[in-house]
């Protein structure tokens, strides 16, 4: 029996490696626990034939003053990759051809993406008046505000890019939290963003640009950094069956260590990163309180394909990557272009792709085969790339629970956590069952509750 933890973090994705890094860093004796062999969760960089790719996330957005603060932490234990202006580019599937996505004034007006109809009725969006319905859905949202076509060709691909999710599910105010804000404070979302642009800025708050970011030399780094940062003694890894009990003012908490062994420790705090999914067994001492709407959070299940190619003679591919409208009805959501924005990804004059199924919408996809899944791919690529080459790489990464969706259930289940928090003082439910999905969201988390747990 170990007594002398102060905070004991479950799982450690990008979430419980930011709360330990902090936690350590201000003098917290911290316990990571987690089941797989290796830290990292989701995040992973492969290296093979000449290719770096990832497995999971490809790329983050510089979006919070705490990601930019870690990039200044982590300094000269990794280094942070912008992408130039390549990442401006961005384009959307219609007619199975790829369209920018008009970055201005005359692009926004000569674009095939939406109907004349729309185009025009954008210029009344200011002068709308704002929702009253805090659970409609993002959907309805954009119907009432844009318009059908800017909803079925902005929104809809947008949604399947980042919560491989549907729009018709969603709820502004827990899924796109700061749109849902914009339109309540402002009115509208153009009026919005124009004065939100003039408010005054920190210096910190200069730098979230969301300028889009990889990491040098693959994601992974960034995972490397924090654990490096680590005591090794804190971290447990390829441990399973944890149980949670509260004990005295605080937790005993108990698990099977990689030898076999049942080990126990005492913790004044605990912190859960863990999916919901994971949960049940955990939080099993938790009484009078309905914990369903925690443990069935709906994931967006998720297969993405890795594709190399030595020498690449598609159409060119200059550009962040194409994001796909449910509407063209494809077999993928969409392809990210990760050798164009980033160095040294995959040889030169070749390309690297980083190509998105499944999601929300089509769950069957990720029951398919290898061989089914490649062929998909390679037609999808050929089809709308034109490039017909077998590639030197193709490598196929599965994700059960790849994305929490902020739907309906969202806000029983938050009042569910809050419920178990206020219940038993020192216990914290984070992770990805609540504020936010990307790694922007995730490292703001651990960051949030390290500073509650220092202070
Ligand atoms: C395919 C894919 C693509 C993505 N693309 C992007 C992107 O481009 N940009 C972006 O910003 N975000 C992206 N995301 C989201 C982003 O990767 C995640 O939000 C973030 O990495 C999740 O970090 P986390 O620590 O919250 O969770 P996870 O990474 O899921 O970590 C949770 C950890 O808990 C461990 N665990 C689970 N159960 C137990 C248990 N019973 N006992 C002990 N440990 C347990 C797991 O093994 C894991 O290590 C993507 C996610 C996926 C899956």
């Amino acid at each position: 029996m170990n007594n002398n933890i102060d905070v004991v973090v479950i799982g450690s994705g990008l979430t419980g490696l930011t709360l330990a890094y902090y936690l350590n860093k201000y003098g917290k004796k911290v316990l990571l626990l987690e089941k797989n062999p290796i830290v990292g969760g989701v995040i992973h960089t492969h290296h093979k034939d000449g290719f770096t790719f990832e497995g999971g996330p490809t790329t983050g957005a510089l979006g919070s003053e705490e990601m930019v603060e870690l990039f200044d932490e982590l300094k000269g234990d990794c280094e942070f990759e912008g992408t130039s202006n390549i990442a401006n580019e961005r384009w959307i599937l219609k007619n199975n051809k790829w369209k920018p996505i008009p970055d201005g004034l005359i692009s926004g007006i000569k674009t095939p993406l939406f109907s004349w109809k729309d185009k025009f009725r954008i210029w009344g969006e200011p002068f709308r008046k704002k929702g009253t319905n805090p659970n409609e859905t993002l959907a309805e949202m954009v119907k009432r505000r844009l318009g059908q076509t800017y909803l079925d060709y902005a929104i809809d691909p947008f949604i399947s890019g980042v919560y491989a999710g549907d729009p018709n599910l969603l709820i502004p105010r827990y899924a796109l939290p700061k749109l849902y804000r914009i339109e309540q404070d402002y009115g509208s979302f153009i009026r919005g963003a124009i004065k939100k642009r003039k408010e005054p800025k920190t210096e910190l708050q200069k730098r979230v640009t969301r300028e889009v970011f990889s990491v040098k030399g693959g994601l992974s780094n960034l995972i490397n950094a924090l654990e490096k940062n680590i005591p090794t003694e804190s971290i447990q890894c390829g441990i399973s069956d944890i149980k949670i009990n509260p004990e005295g003012n605080g937790y005993e908490v108990s698990y099977i260590n990689t030898s076999g062994e049942q080990c126990k420790v005492d913790a004044s705090k605990v912190v859960t990163t863990v999916g919901g999914y994971a949960l049940k067994e955990m939080l099993a001492f938790v009484d009078g309180i309905d914990l369903d709407a925690v443990f069935n959070v709906k994931y967006a299940k998720v297969v993405q394909a890795a594709v190399g190619y030595n020498k690449w003679d598609g159409l060119p591919i200059n550009a962040f990557g194409g994001l796909v409208p449910g509407k063209e009805k494809k077999d993928f959501l969409g392809i990210l272009f990760p050798g164009s924005l980033f160095q040294n990804r995959c040889p030169e004059g070749g390309a690297l792709l980083s190509v998105f199924m499944g999601g929300i919408k089509r769950p069957d996809i990720i029951e398919k085969s290898d061989e089914e899944l490649k062929s998909i791919v390679l037609r999808e690529i050929s089809s709308t790339l034109g490039e017909q080459k077998t590639p030197d790489l193709l490598h196929i990464f599965r994700y059960q629970h790849a994305i929490a969706q902020y739907d309906i259930s969202t806000e029983e289940r938050l009042e569910a956590i809050n419920r178990v928090e206020a219940n038993y003082p020192g216990l914290i439910l984070g992770g990805n069952i609540r504020d936010g999905i990307g790694m922007t969201d995730r490292v703001k988390q651990g960051k949030y509750i390290a500073d509650q747990l220092i202070n």
